[in-house]
């Protein structure tokens, strides 16, 4: 199967609202180019330097989405391109990329990362975590950061039940931080969840991003 036959079967398995990020980490240059032919726009890399590789040599009018963690040395790197931050699990890099944001005069959005599945994931703010990183008002000056929504990631499982369970637990935590933090502010709306395995599930439940790699490129070779 090809990229484009590949985004045209995933695209029509969405609904018109739900943005598809194709996760391009791992693949070569030619494959994003593929899909860029294609006419797809939103590209998802986990890691900053071959985001950076990829973001120099690609066009400019893709929308790059980074995924993975990032860690608070390497902000200043993608800060003048990056379209949206999915994998914000701390105040301090929220801090970090609001500096870099405010020397580059542009506004990023971030989706805050949040731990839904059941194994120990390294990464991500628990429920918890997140409540109290919005309950301390600091984030709220910060000018140069738009928090637009969640991201999460379920169990590596075949267990459908445990997956769907965990999607409805981010789409009502977000509906909670809605109306706790956010009440005033249209901006926050975003669920990014599903990936290649379990998309169609996470659209069911309330995904308005989803992040799909190998059902477009293929599997990665690490
Ligand atoms: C790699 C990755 C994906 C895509 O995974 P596939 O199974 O290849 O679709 C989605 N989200 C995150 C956070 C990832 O790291």
């Amino acid at each position: 199967m090809s990229v484009a036959k590949n985004l045209d079967r995933i695209k029509s398995q969405l609904l018109e609202n739900v943005t598809l990020v194709a996760v391009s980490k791992f693949h070569p240059k030619e494959a994003l180019e593929e899909a860029y032919n294609a006419g797809q726009r939103i590209f998802g890399e986990s890691r900053v330097q071959e985001l950076d590789g990829k973001a120099k040599d690609l066009p400019s009018d893709i929308q790059w989405h980074l995924i993975g963690h990032l860690q608070t040395n390497k902000v200043k790197f993608i800060v003048p391109y990056i379209d949206t931050i999915q994998s914000i699990d701390s105040w301090k890099i929220l801090f970090e990329i609001n500096k870099y944001a405010e020397q580059a005069g542009r506004k990023i959005k971030c989706l805050l990362e949040i731990k839904i599945a059941q194994e120990d994931s390294k990464f991500g703010l628990s429920f918890d975590d997140c409540r109290a990183l919005l309950r301390d008002q600091n984030w709220k000056a910060l000018q140069y950061v738009r928090i637009c929504g969640l991201m999460g990631m379920a169990s590596l499982t075949d267990n459908e039940v445990q997956i769907r369970k965990e999607f409805k637990s981010l789409k009502s935590f977000s509906d909670e931080l809605k109306s706790s933090f956010f009440s005033d502010n249209p901006e926050f709306c975003e669920i990014s969840m599903g990936m290649s395995h379990d998309y169609k599930i996470a659209v069911e439940e309330g995904a308005t991003i989803v992040r799909v790699g190998t059902s477009i490129f293929g599997e990665r070779e690490y």
